[in-house]
């Protein structure tokens, strides 16, 4: 027979339990977004590479998904950013080229990414989520862009397109500058900020950015607040500057810069290991999706390696733009998974909204989706849409397209190649003169999507933005004529 005092106990326990799995339902997860700058396809682990070792993001990939076919919306930093959180090309709001980098974009209040463009961070920040960012910016440098007016509760890092790495040797040439007058200091050695305050930062600069995302970390715990984190390395970007101690982890890379670049990705990846840890300390490693990827492909001129893929940051080919990627999220995807259809970093506005189950602003366009419900049926999210990155150049402009398994590209006054890069992940075999029709279809469907690009709202030279109004560039009728050679501008 129960007692009273065991019924009401049943009882009390069955409410607790009620109470959590409706919490556990509603319960919305942290997001942390880790983003290396200029990262080689093969420089990481859990994708290939025989000499850079990166224990921590491997075992956060081998118990996650791991992405083959991710794709960013550019191939260099700027417009690959303002994709990644706007949720859309840069081409349709007039961001596809880099912001000059020098301090006096503090002052042009039309250098950056508009404001009317909602980012991923303002929906989280308005469905409850604590927001920070850490790190590079490169997202515009006047104050009405800053990361704080621009949904992040936090900011620690620094506004630019990149940053030296020793606070104890920049800061010396800074002061330097600084006492003698001089107008336009570089952005690189500028004093890193904590919320639009200077800050006298010490560490090495990767170290200090994994410091501030555990400290953020343990904030968000503290407030019982979800959390979505843009933690964005600068690093293994240039200038190559690594820790002694890390590169005698690497004492057998004989080439310097190889070396070097090795041992930056090694402290991202040091990084990792005490962030990881300080999601368990504060148990929310099961409740976190961490997504892991780089904001273009590496250069290789500067120690990266994008191999199998071809070419190089700033290309049109795979190397440009197709990067290591990883998603973890215990319980909620399947682990151990390679995922091989094509995804975009534009897919993640859309992905994020949806877990955190946050409003996306009515009439707010997006050129990805939501790709959770594809994972674990493994299922294409992209089966007919084409994954691209166009990058104008001098008069002309660079363009790969993929769709499922065939890919188009033009390089520079290169004819039209057609590959079929599930079989040729290396872009070696043309195979345009063989399937043409298959050539014209997607040169005509990439076509139409230049239909939504706007003028840009900076360009790099008034000779670009010259040949713009001249209606010379980008030259879209040009370049997506399959037979024609594009007829280039003179220089002068
Ligand atoms: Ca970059």
């Amino acid at each position: 027979m129960y007692t009273l005092h065991k019924i009401k106990s049943i009882f009390y326990i069955t409410i607790l339990f009620l109470t959590l799995s409706c919490t556990a339902q509603t319960e919305q997860p942290n997001i942390l977004l880790i983003l290396c700058d200029d990262l080689g396809y093969a420089d990481v682990g859990f994708n290939g590479s025989k000499d850079i070792i990166t224990p921590n993001m491997d075992k956060l990939a081998k118990n996650g998904i791991i992405f083959t076919s991710a794709y960013n919306a550019h191939s260099f930093c700027g417009p690959s950013r303002a994709g990644l959180i706007t949720g859309r090309y840069p081409h349709e709001f007039g961001t596809p080229f880099n912001l000059h980098s020098n301090s006096s974009e503090k002052n042009e209040d039309n250098m950056g990414v508009p404001l009317k463009e909602t980012y991923i961070s303002n929906v989280l920040q308005n469905a409850g989520y604590y927001t920070s960012a850490l790190g590079k910016w490169h997202l515009g440098a006047a104050p009405k862009f800053h990361p704080n007016q621009r949904g992040f509760d936090n900011f620690y890092g620094f506004l630019g397109g990149g940053h030296n790495y020793f606070p104890n040797q920049y800061r010396k040439t800074y002061l330097q500058q600084l006492q003698a007058g001089k107008k336009e200091i570089r952005d690189y050695i500028l004093p890193l900020e904590h919320n639009n305050k200077e800050v006298k930062e010490t560490e090495y600069i990767t170290d200090a950015l994994s410091r501030e995302a555990v400290n953020d970390i343990k904030i968000a715990a503290a407030k019982k607040q979800p959390f979505f984190m843009y933690l964005a390395y600068n690093a293994p970007h240039v200038p190559l500057e690594a820790k002694e101690e890390d590169k005698k982890i690497f004492s057998s890379i004989k080439d310097k810069d190889r070396k070097t670049y090795a041992a930056m990705v090694y402290a991202v990846d040091r990084g990792v290991g005490k962030i990881v840890n300080a999601l368990k300390e504060t148990k929310q490693l099961e409740n976190t999706l961490i997504v892991f990827f780089s904001d273009n492909g590496g250069n290789f001129d500067h120690g990266a390696s994008n191999y199998p893929l071809k070419g190089t940051k700033g290309d049109a080919w795979e190397g440009g733009y197709r990067t290591p990627m990883f998603f973890h999220w215990p319980n909620k995807i399947k682990s151990g998974q390679q995922f091989d259809h094509p995804v975009s970093t534009l897919d993640l506005y859309p992905t994020f909204a949806n877990i955190a189950k946050a409003k996306i602003p009515e009439g707010k366009k997006l050129s990805g989706k939501n790709i959770i419900p594809y994972l674990d049926k493994d299922n294409p999210p992209h089966k007919d849409d084409l994954i691209f990155c166009m990058r104008y150049r001098h008069g002309y402009a660079d363009v790969g397209a993929r769709q499922g398994d065939w890919k188009i590209t033009r390089m520079g006054n290169e004819p039209w190649r057609l590959v079929n890069i599930t079989n040729d992940i290396g872009e070696k075999k043309n195979l345009s003169g063989k399937y043409p029709e298959k050539l014209n279809k997607m040169v005509s469907e990439m076509k139409k999507k230049t239909e939504n690009f706007i003028e840009p709202l900076w360009y790099y030279s008034a000779k670009d933005e010259e040949l713009w109004n001249d209606g010379r560039m980008p030259q879209f009728n040009e370049t997506f004529e399959v037979s024609k050679l594009i007829s280039k501008p003179t220089k002068n």
